[in-house]
């Protein structure tokens, strides 16, 4: 389809697209408590006339335009999950509910979803394909849905995903892309550090957790600095360190949580290995046993270097994107990369900041906005994009 049509077409949606997302932001659910958002989206699918199924992997909803099972199919993913977060914003559209908010734009990447859906639906004898729209409940909270909707078959047949994020990192009228490793692998961790505790002036007759407890946290940068290999970055960052109650008492027990994130597996496993072995010398050393709890975080975020060379060529025809650059990798996690396991594709980002509109607070915030112009730009450069990838699986 000729760029000026899908402009057009998008050019059209444009309240829709604001109504939906509007919706969504004043309607917000917690990961793996939505149950509005889900039912509203499968009715709006319903009535576009898309084969719909709902509580995929739970909660998960899953449109099918399908053409003809013969040609290429394609997945575009939104997920819907909100925050607890406390909405702080003075706006007609703010959240309804009480400490839940959209706070990372899961509203815009729904509305552009179901607006892409829309358009292709009413455009169905111009399709070379099949698309598949993926709708993800709890992409918040680790290990979120991507995982178990994949379990429950939603990549079956597809042959290409393509999934976009707003950032208010971007200006509105940026299209971010990253080829390769865009994200890294977030993984938490907490442990208690047990000892015996006793009276401070006879620190003799205890086994100091608070010690043993400073002696993790110095030895673990130990690890970062002397046992990770100079070229692959690992982020230690120890932001809870909890213990003790008065000046005279030594604690029985200290609790140290933190987070470790690298970009592959290799550097995750010496940093798992590295905080096992600081462990079991203190155990040696110092006589405190530990309860660990490590969780491995979402695997990085791969992008398919075809299928982000025809994001960055659809972003580049369509006229109200002004700017294409490519970004940093970044070591937030995203469960995205699961469905990159799986099937080619590629995670690229919608600029929605703009200032004028208040819409430049960090993603999580609680006044965090988009400017909804960059949903225009979101939904015409995916529209581009499933037209580009059939044309480019048909020879065309
Ligand atoms: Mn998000």
């Amino acid at each position: 389809m000729e760029t000026a049509i899908i402009e057009q077409l998008t050019q059209d949606s444009y309240n829709e697209m604001v109504r939906l997302r509007r919706y969504f932001h004043m309607y917000p659910e917690l990961s793996f408590r939505e149950v509005q958002t889900p039912a509203y989206i499968a009715q709006y699918l319903r009535e576009l006339g898309i084969d719909v199924e709902e509580g995929v992997g739970g909660r998960g909803v899953i449109g099918r335009l399908m053409i003809d099972a013969s040609l290429p199919t394609v997945a575009l993913r939104a997920d819907f999950d909100a925050l607890p977060i406390q909405d702080q914003k003075d706006i007609p559209y703010r959240s309804t509910v009480p400490g839940v908010m959209h706070a990372c734009g899961h509203d815009a990447h729904t509305s552009v979803v179901l607006t892409v859906a829309r358009i292709l639906a009413q455009q169905k004898e111009t399709l070379t394909g099949n698309v598949v729209f993926i709708f993800q409940h709890a992409e918040e909270v680790d290990p979120g849905g991507a995982i178990q909707m994949i379990a429950d078959g939603c990549l079956d047949g597809v042959d290409a995903i393509f999934g976009q994020h707003v950032s208010s990192y971007l200006d509105v009228g940026t299209i971010g892309y990253k080829y390769g490793t865009a994200t890294g692998i977030p993984d938490d961790f907490t442990v208690k550090i047990n000892g015996l505790g006793g009276h401070a002036s006879n620190p003799h007759n205890t086994i100091d957790p608070l010690a043993a407890a400073i002696s993790f946290c110095t030895q673990m940068q130990y690890a970062v600095t002397r046992k990770s290999k100079p070229m692959e970055p690992v982020v230690l960052s120890i932001t809870m360190f909890n213990g003790g109650t008065q000046h005279n008492v030594i604690p029985d027990m200290v609790e140290v949580g933190g987070t470790i994130r690298t970009f592959n597996s290799d550097a995750q496993n010496v940093m798992i290995s590295e905080l096992k072995k600081c462990l079991e010398g203190l155990v040696t050393t110092t006589g405190i046993s530990y309860d660990l709890d490590y969780m491995k975080g979402y695997p990085p975020v791969i992008n398919d270097t075809d299928k982000t060379d025809l994001i960055l060529e659809s972003a580049q025809e369509i006229s109200s994107v002004k700017k294409v650059e490519e970004l940093e990798a970044g070591l937030g996690g995203e469960d995205f990369s699961y469905y990159l396991q799986r099937v080619p594709g590629t995670f690229y980002y919608t600029g929605t900041r703009n200032a004028n509109f208040k819409a430049d607070y960090p993603h999580h915030h609680a006044n965090f906005d988009i400017d909804e112009q960059g949903l225009i730009n979101a939904v015409s450069v995916m529209l581009k994009s499933v037209f580009k990838f059939f044309d480019k699986e048909t020879g065309l």
